[in-house]
């Protein structure tokens, strides 16, 4: 017990709910971080975890996430995930998803889940048919369906205004750009930086999506590990967590790193310091693929998909005020990031204090 507390307070958590029901096989953990600007929202992940402590230390890992990712966009909400534990191909059912919206219904609206690793919109569907308390549905059902081409627009965006602080304006024609990881919001933005001429490199462990882009769109394939050393513009890392090792980090040879991944640093001080002393520019990644957040939330609020586009431009202002502040700070700007996004929250927690 004093372990599991103590857990909870390294980051200052909220609440952990375990859900369990042996009928269905449901093992679940929600995880609440924070609940100052509204009701948690984060996707649930399904995910066969060798034990119950890499569950738990995932799920407090991405509803902390969560919690900057939402202030730092803007938006009134807090933040939360949920992990279901086990094979998804294997446990997943219609009675299962919808146990786990009871659980949820059972929050009241503290916590907000949507699709993630290995949960779908249908997925989403069943958990409507218990709680009203769920995102990520499909467009026939008032929803905002798939957030990927709004994540990869954020992401744009993002690329952009890193352009704008490190060559003076933000036009991308001409510029060598590599994407590792060519899947929904790899592919997405893909279409966007060709579309303004910029030289494309791209890898994946996917043969006919590789194929696909290099015949559409005349995007050059490069080899798995190959990528982080080729002589770039723009390195785009839109598929894995931590990719910025001490090992990439070493070989990247390019003035900008902007992509869609999560957790992209391995380890945000050692990393983002390091890509700071090799002058390379970092738009973290939190801020820069919030645009599917930003979308989910318009499904929450009523759903506007015009409103949710100009809500995730707004991280092109947001990416430029970050590398001021690392500049002025002499910060990494995951640092810089954080901060501002912890300030909002601070700020808003005080407003509070006056019924
Ligand atoms: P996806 O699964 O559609 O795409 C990921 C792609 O990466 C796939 O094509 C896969 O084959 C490829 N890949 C996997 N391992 C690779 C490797 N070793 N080298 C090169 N390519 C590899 O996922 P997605 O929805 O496009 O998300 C991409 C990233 O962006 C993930 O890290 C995700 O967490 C993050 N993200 C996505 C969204 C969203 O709206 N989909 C929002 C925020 C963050």
């Amino acid at each position: 017990m004093t372990e599991m507390f103590s857990q909870l307070s390294t980051n200052n958590h909220e609440e952990i709910v375990f859900c369990n029901d042996d009928e269905t096989g449901l093992k679940a953990i929600i995880a609440i971080h924070n609940t100052v600007l509204g009701p948690g929202l984060g996707g649930t992940r399904i995910w066969n975890y060798e034990n119950e402590a890499d569950a738990i230390n995932d799920v407090l890992r991405l509803s902390r996430g969560m919690t900057y990712k939402a202030s730092i966009s803007g938006l009134n909400l807090g933040g939360a995930k949920a992990v279901i534990i086990g094979d998804s191909k294997k446990i997943k059912t219609e009675a299962l998803m919808r146990k786990f919206g009871r659980f949820i219904k059972n929050l009241n609206g503290k916590y907000i889940t949507a699709e993630d690793v290995n949960t779908t919109t249908q997925d989403m569907e069943y958990v409507a048919m218990e709680t009203k308390h769920v995102v990520g549905l499909p467009h026939l059902m008032g929803g905002g369906g798939d957030p990927s081409p709004i994540t990869a627009y954020g992401v744009y965006m993002g690329l952009k205004a890193s352009a704008k602080f490190v060559f003076g304006n933000d036009s991308i024609a001409g510029k060598k750009i590599a994407i590792q990881g060519v899947g929904k919001v790899g592919g997405h933005l893909l279409e966007y930086l060709h579309k303004e001429g910029a030289i494309l490199f791209i890898s994946d462990i996917n043969e006919g999506a590789l194929k696909h882009y290099s015949k559409e769109l005349g995007a050059t394939v490069v080899n798995g590990e190959d990528i982080f050393g080729l002589d770039l513009d723009i390195f785009a890392p839109c598929a894995l967590g931590a990719v910025l090792n001490t090992e990439n980090i070493n070989k990247l040879n390019c003035k900008i790193v902007a992509g869609a991944a999560n957790n992209q640093l391995a380890d945000e001080n050692v990393h983002g310091t390091m890509l700071m002393k090799k002058g390379i520019a970092y738009a973290p990644d939190f801020l820069i693929n919030a645009g599917g957040l930003i979308n989910v939330y318009q499904e929450y609020i009523g759903y506007n998909r015009e409103i949710a586009m100009n809500n995730t431009e707004k991280i092109y202002d947001t990416t430029l005020a970050i590398f001021a502040k690392s500049q002025a700070e002499n910060i990494h700007t995951q640092k810089a990031a954080t901060e501002l996004a912890e300030n909002r929250i601070n700020a808003i927690l005080k407003l509070k204090s006056t019924y």
